[in-house]
């Protein structure tokens, strides 16, 4: 009697067919309907596909083209990234294996539950078993990823270190000149056992108050510097960038660690860079100034995070050792508009290129912030026109398939 069970189960589940051929559309709806999916709803493009998913509409699956004229699968895969989508996917496409295999293995780099290719026509004795895998799989809830709901506590922290819970996602800065990826920053997360992936604005200040930052700042430079060797290796001697908390800069042994960090994964000290936030740094500068010229005079790279957001002056800021000016998102974002905010920023760009610092503006997110952050003289860019924050095991196949469409 566990029948009606289970055919209102294949029921429910609801099934996003995404590809711009109205035929295959049509077909896949009837081979779904066969097969006992009748929620299905099919979309022609990516944009309307990705504005479904905001709505109550959402798919607990989606078989996806891969080769479509506007945004094509692959871009589509990276945005589901960027939304943390949850639900199962099942690549399509008519290209040979090979192709299709390398989006797979892309997908599962990016985390997304991808259960499978499958060539065209699609057949369906080989759709069957693989949406039954999902339906299986989601019988048992999957981790959730939110914030937590118990408040967080620095005994959480603690533990989490111990554990190895912390892990960098790495987000790429690109050369807009060359259009070269010019490096990875780190951000840290907390994949946490039962609350899922915990943003770092949840943690750092609890961290930073209760000391627990050093052993942090440790862990993610130490990851990093280990991430960035296994680029080289890969073939992408690129930078990689760290934040740090200005109680960071009161341990007075931090460049010897930081140099001897990159030193043992045979990471060359000028593709490490260290980012300080602007408005923490004028806090106090006496302290921490001492720690900065020995890095500095370690060849270890040191970027103004945020920059815009605080009081200073670039006058004050240039009296310290820094290599690279990083333009906050708030500035790039709204400096199109506003008249004044536009005319310091290209001053400081100014100044900044004549005193030899790389600019860099984060936040870059349509193809106007990059067009004018370009005009105005910025060396890179950074944000979510290039690509979100992503897992560290997503940065090799990220970097294969940069620039190659
Ligand atoms: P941040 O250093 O300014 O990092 C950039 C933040 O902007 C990141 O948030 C990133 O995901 C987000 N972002 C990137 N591109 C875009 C875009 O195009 N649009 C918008 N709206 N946002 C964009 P995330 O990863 O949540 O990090 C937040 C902050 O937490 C960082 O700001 C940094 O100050 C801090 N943080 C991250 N990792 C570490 C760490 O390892 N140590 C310390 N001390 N702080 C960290
Ligand atoms: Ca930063
Ligand atoms: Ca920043």
């Amino acid at each position: 009697m566990t029948q009606p069970h289970k055919i209102e189960q294949v029921n429910s589940m609801k099934i996003m067919v995404l590809d711009d051929e109205p035929f295959m559309l049509s077909l896949c709806q009837r081979i779904l309907s066969n097969l006992g999916y009748h929620h299905v709803t099919t979309q022609d493009n990516g944009a309307s596909a990705l504005a479904q998913l905001h709505t109550a509409d959402h798919p607990d699956m989606i078989l996806l083209d891969l080769n479509m004229p506007e945004m094509d699968g692959i871009e589509f895969l990276r945005q589901l990234q960027h939304l943390e989508y949850q639900g199962g996917i099942l690549l399509v496409s008519g290209e040979n294996r090979q192709i299709l295999t390398t989006a797979y293995n892309l997908a599962r780099a990016y985390s997304l539950h991808v259960l499978g290719h499958l060539q065209k026509p699609l057949q369906p004795a080989a759709l069957a078993p693989l949406l039954a895998t999902w339906r299986a799989r989601t019988a048992t809830p999957a981790p959730v990823l939110t914030s937590p709901t118990t408040p967080i506590t620095p005994q959480a922290i603690e533990q989490g270190l111990q554990a190895g819970e912390f892990v960098n996602f790495y987000q790429p800065q690109i050369h807009i000149a060359a259009r070269q990826v010019a490096g990875m920053e780190a951000l840290v997360r907390w994949q946490h056992p039962q609350w899922g992936r915990v943003p770092p604005d949840a943690f750092i200040h609890i961290a930073e108050q209760h000391h627990l930052i050093q052993h942090l700042t440790e862990q993610v430079i130490e990851n990093a510097a280990r991430d960035a060797a296994l680029w080289q290796t890969a073939g992408f001697p690129i930078k990689v960038a760290v934040n740090l908390s200005m109680a960071d800069l009161s341990q007075v042994e931090l460049p010897e660690r930081v140099i001897q960090t990159v030193n043992q994964q045979g990471v060359p000290p000028e593709h490490f860079t260290l980012e300080i936030t602007e408005s923490r740094l004028m806090e106090d500068v006496r302290t921490p100034l001492d720690i900065l010229i020995r890095m500095r005079l370690k060849r270890i790279r040191l970027s103004i995070d945020d920059f815009g957001t605080g009081f200073s002056n670039l006058a004050q800021l240039m009296n310290l050792p820094f290599t690279e000016l990083k333009i906050d998102r708030k500035f790039v974002q709204g400096a199109a508009e506003d008249d004044a905010a536009r005319a310091i920023l290209e001053s400081s760009v100014q100044l900044a290129k004549r005193l030899n610092m790389t600019i860099v503006a984060e936040g870059v997110e349509t193809q106007a912030d990059w067009d004018r952050i370009a005009a105005i003289g910025c060396d890179s860019a950074q944000g979510y026109l290039i690509s979100p924050p992503m897992p560290a095991s997503a940065v090799i196949p990220w970097l294969q398939t940069w620039g190659k469409d």
